[in-house]
């Protein structure tokens, strides 16, 4: 073997015979050697080991830490070319008396590389000393929790102070060999000791002359002779450092073994010594404190047997120094107390905590320390002293497992919430999905390293579930809430809104978020706040129902009326939140104001003739004269009429409000029905002449004597409304299938703004109510007896110059019947053709001749559909060919149909109206309430309609 790179023969025999644990390890780790204590303890043979890599004979396992600390000890002393030593470790040996049997056993490892001239590594020493006894102890004295006590951390200190200085304490090892005892090998130490001599080569004797005499060569030479290993402790024995220099009194603890060749002759003297001079300097120092001197010179003397009994007799001793230099015993006591405590405290604790804690130990994951209510999570199973897999199967392939092998490799602490986790409380139950908060908290060993793992587990299973029922039952009200067609919101048990339906926010015009933040204060009329906010405030503190009326101010600016309401809902005896809807009532008010002004006005027309009707009575009572009799019943009958056309108007509204207005249908003659009530209406006022111009004659199938009540209203209103003229002209045409009437007067007109609502119910033009008589019921009646016959009304008028008033009745009903449908882009029935023009991308409504709520309806939906399904966002609505005007579809446009129209994703109308007053209202009121967020623009001509959308 080369000198450079390898071991000699000579010094691979000393190793071979160290009493030590040695390995010698090539710069590649083959082993080239190792000693014989190595082998045994190993149980190998030599020829299992020489020659072959380290790792091919001791492998180190995954999860094997003690064997990793020796793989990477090993590749710094590679790297670095500096000794390394690896902390205490534990290894697993097969028992040498039964191999089944596993012995652990605590080892402390050091590797150090021997140089060549050029720096480079010729070999490495593999040093392992048996620490078991030490750390036994120790464990028994830092049981589990102890650890963390201050008197652990104390001991900990100390015993790591004693390494350091048992490792500061050099041994000296020589070979002497041959019966000369020639200078074969000194260690590092021995030459550091001995600088300034050369003592290599040369016979003991000759390098160390002063030795001569001495009891030492004694010893040495019974070693030779007879083989017996001489120990020996104390021993003084004058050394010259250097050549020529004066002797100086050393003190040894030393042991002599022989050694022998390989035919069992021995051939040499392995020589260990420890200087102890400095110790037995300071034990002479120490003479007056009798006790411990005692204790140390008698603890010196036992250390006989071996080198590694000196070394902890030397620990000791420094131990001692320590305690007096340092603690005092009373505090070491004091604290030793604190600790005690400190651990049952933390026993308490670990055993009654709230929470699941157990200690999973090792990298199996041993259940090592298990809690009651740990236990308690598992009834039925036997967790102590398993692994944590064998104990809880289901944990297998479960993310939580990597988190737990992660903490070993980091040491870093792991939080988890609600995580779910399929364990079964039983060994044989089912696996159920749990949830679990915890905590998973690395333990470590006292060189730092992970040896298990800390765990503390709350089960949360029930409080996941019941609330995420909860959130389900909450989504699914919600939902529920949102489909009631009128305002509904909730709050929370201290009145503070929490939620708003959709309705809420389509009618103010603004997000939930909004409104829920700024809450209900800001859209209540002033007028209505003071009332609202009081009677809130009381339901709240009573915890009773709240009714309120107050405005509300929509997205338009407008108020409008509302019935609100709440009611508590009470769970367990608290109330869990509020319930509100707001009610809209703003027809019903309006109708109620004016039914209260109607109920005067009623209980002044029925007084009227009545008082009219005594009158006449009375003075037909003083008189005898049969003229003048005649007269007086003749008057008298003229307001019984009026008083009997009072009473059957009024019980016609009701049949109308009950819905049990009954219409009698037979075919007859139009024209016969015009002339028979003109005739009678022309008997009862003289003052005008009723001429029928034109009348075509048409046989219509309707109710006929209803039909005479439009007619004679609308003849009635006529004179009535043109006092001081002369003619009403009246007309019957038939235009495509259609019938139409018109009364025309030449009287006192009527305003554009009360246009729209003659037709409603009690509804009086304020200016002429002061001048003529009348409900306000007779153009309701007729507009409902109208709707019954499919008929729509619509009035031209200018005030001070007259209006004529129309009606339509269909002769044909069926017109919807006849639609024609092309595909997806084309449409047509006899009121409406749409066109989706794919070029400018939008669809051109034209609406044609007459139109009732059903053909608007209809023809609205099909335009819906058809920019639904070309995604199309612009419309032009012409109106131009509507014949007649008619108004009361614009509710339903408005209100229904423009929303349709915006979440179906229009965003641009152009509506080009009839040069007439009522498609221009209709036109106006559609557009104005309703456009919400669709730019609505209103146009006369058509060209115009189509070259402001085109540029949108
Ligand atoms: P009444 O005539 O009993 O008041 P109607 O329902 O018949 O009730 O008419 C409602 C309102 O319409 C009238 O009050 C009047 O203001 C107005 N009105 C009806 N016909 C005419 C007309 N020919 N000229 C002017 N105003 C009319």
């Amino acid at each position: 073997m080369n000198g450079e790179t390898g071991l000699s023969p000579e010094m691979m025999k000393v190793f071979e015979t160290l009493p030590g644990l040695y390995l010698v390890l090539s710069p590649d780790l083959i082993m080239l050697t190792a000693s014989d204590a190595y082998l045994r303890i190993t149980a190998k043979k030599r020829e299992d080991v020489a020659g072959r890599h380290i790792f091919e004979v001791f492998t180190p396992g995954a999860r094997d830490q003690g064997g990793r600390d020796v793989a990477n000890s090993l590749i710094r002393v590679i790297n670095t070319r500096e000794p390394h030593e690896i902390p205490v470790a534990r290894f697993d040996f097969p028992d040498p008396a039964d191999p089944a049997v596993t012995r652990s056993s605590y080892w402390r490892t050091s590797h150090t590389p021997v140089l060549n001239s050029r720096g480079e590594i010729r070999y490495i020493i593999h040093f392992t000393e048996d620490v078991t006894a030490q750390e036994v102890a120790r464990q028994q004295l830092t049981a589990s929790l102890e650890e963390q006590t201050r008197s652990a951390a104390k001991a900990l200190q100390m015993s790591n102070r004693m390494e350091k200085l048992v490792r500061e304490i050099p041994a000296r090892i020589a070979i002497l060999s041959g019966p000369d005892w020639v200078f074969e090998y000194t260690n590092p130490h021995f030459e550091a000791f001995f600088s300034q001599r050369s003592l290599r080569g040369k016979p003991l004797l000759e390098a160390m002359p002063e030795l001569a005499g001495h009891e030492v060569l004694k010893a040495l030479k019974h070693v030779y002779d007879t083989g017996e290993t001489y120990s020996g402790t104390e021993m003084r024995i004058p050394m010259v450092r250097q050549d020529g220099g004066k002797p100086e009194d050393h003190y040894f603890n030393f042991v002599y073994q022989a050694r022998y060749d390989e035919n069992g002759v021995i051939n040499g003297i392995l020589s260990f010594a420890y200087n102890i001079t400095e110790l037995v300097t300071a034990r002479e120092l120490l003479q007056e404190s009798g006790e411990e001197i005692q204790a140390t010179n008698e603890e010196l003397k036992a250390t006989n047997e071996d080198l590694y009994q000196a070394q902890r007799n030397l620990q000791k001793l420094n131990e001692d120094l320590e305690k007096r230099v340092g603690l005092r015993t009373s505090q070491l006591l004091a604290a030793r107390e604190d600790a005690i405590r400190e651990r049952d405290r933390l026993n308490a604790f670990f055993m009654q905590a709230p929470a699941g804690i157990c200690v999973l130990d090792g990298p199996e994951m041993i259940f090592e320390l298990v809690n009651p209510p740990y236990q308690q999570l598992f009834p039925g199973r036997n967790l102590r002293g398993k692994p944590l897999l064998e104990a809880l199967p289901e944990f297998a392939g479960h993310p939580i497992c990597d988190i737990l092998i992660d903490i070993y490799r980091t040491g870093k602490t792991f939080e988890g919430k609600e995580v779910m986790v399929p364990l079964a409380s039983n060994d044989d139950g089912p696996v159920e999905e749990r949830y679990f908060n915890f905590i998973y908290q690395a333990k470590h060993d006292i060189h730092g390293m992970v040896d298990g793992i800390l765990v503390f587990v709350f089960e949360v299973t029930e409080t996941v579930l019941t609330r995420r029922k909860k959130e389900e039952n909450e989504k699914r009200f919600r939902f529920l809430l949102n489909a009631i067609p009128q305002q509904v919101w909730t709050s929370r048990p201290d009145g503070a809104l929490d939620y708003v339906n959709q309705v809420v926010c389509d009618d103010f015009g603004q997000p939930m978020e909004v409104i829920v933040g700024s809450g209900w204060n800001e859209f209540i009329h002033p007028d209505d706040l003071g009332d609202c906010l009081r009677k809130w405030r009381h339901a709240l503190e009573a915890g009773t129902a709240y009714t309120v009326e107050f405005r509300l101010r929509f997205k338009d600016g407008d108020y409008r009326w509302h019935l609100g309401r709440a009611l508590p809902l009470i769970e367990n005896g608290q109330i869990a939140f509020w319930l509100g809807t707001n009610t809209n009532i703003d027809i019903q008010k309006d109708n109620e104001q004016r039914k209260d002004e109607f109920l005067s006005i009623a209980s002044h027309e029925l007084k009227t003739p009545l008082t009219s009707i005594k009158a006449f009575n009375q003075m037909m009572q003083r008189t005898d004269d049969a003229e003048r009799l005649a007269g007086f019943a003749k008057k008298s009958a003229g307001h019984i009429f009026r008083l009997e056309k009072l009473i059957s108007d009024l019980l016609d509204v009701t049949k109308i409000n009950a819905g049990k207005m009954i219409y009698n249908m037979q075919p007859f003659s139009l024209k016969q029905m015009l002339a028979d009530t003109i005739e009678s209406v022309q008997h009862m006022a003289p003052s005008h002449q009723l001429i029928l111009e034109h009348a075509e004659d048409v046989e219509y199938t309707g109710d006929r004597f209803r039909l005479e009540q439009v007619v004679s209203n609308f003849l009635n209103n006529a004179i009535k409304y043109s006092p001081g003229e002369k003619e009403v002209i009246i007309n019957c045409e038939v235009e495509r299938d259609n019938v139409v009437v018109s009364v025309k007067d030449f009287g006192i007109g009527i305003a554009e703004g009360d246009l729209l609502h003659l037709f409603e119910r009690y509804y009086r033009v304020d200016n002429t109510a002061m001048r003529f008589e009348g409900l306000g019921l007779g153009l309701f009646i007729s507009s409902e007896i109208l709707k019954r016959h499919q008929g729509s009304f619509w009035i031209e008028s200018q005030p001070g110059a007259g209006s004529t008033f129309y009606f339509r009745l269909p002769l044909d009903s069926h017109n919807v019947a006849k639609a024609k449908r092309i595909g997806n882009t084309f449409y047509q029935d006899t009121t409406i053709t749409i066109t989706y023009y794919e070029r400018s991308h939008r669809i051109y409504a034209d609406w044609t001749g007459f139109q009732d709520l059903d053909s608007v309806k209809n023809g609205c939906l099909v335009l819906l559909e058809m920019a639904e399904k070309n995604r199309c966002s612009k419309i032009v609505n012409d109106n131009t060919h509507v014949l007649g005007s008619w108004s009361e579809a614009v509710d339903w446009v408005s209100g229904v149909f423009f929303p349709m129209l915006e979440k179906a994703g229009i965003t641009h109308l152009a509506w080009v109206y009839a040069p007439n007053v009522f498609s221009r209202l209709s036109a106006n009121k559609a557009a104005g309430v309703a456009a919400g967020n669709i730019d609505t623009q209103l146009f006369t001509a058509l060209s115009e309609a189509e070259k402001w959308i085109d540029n949108r």
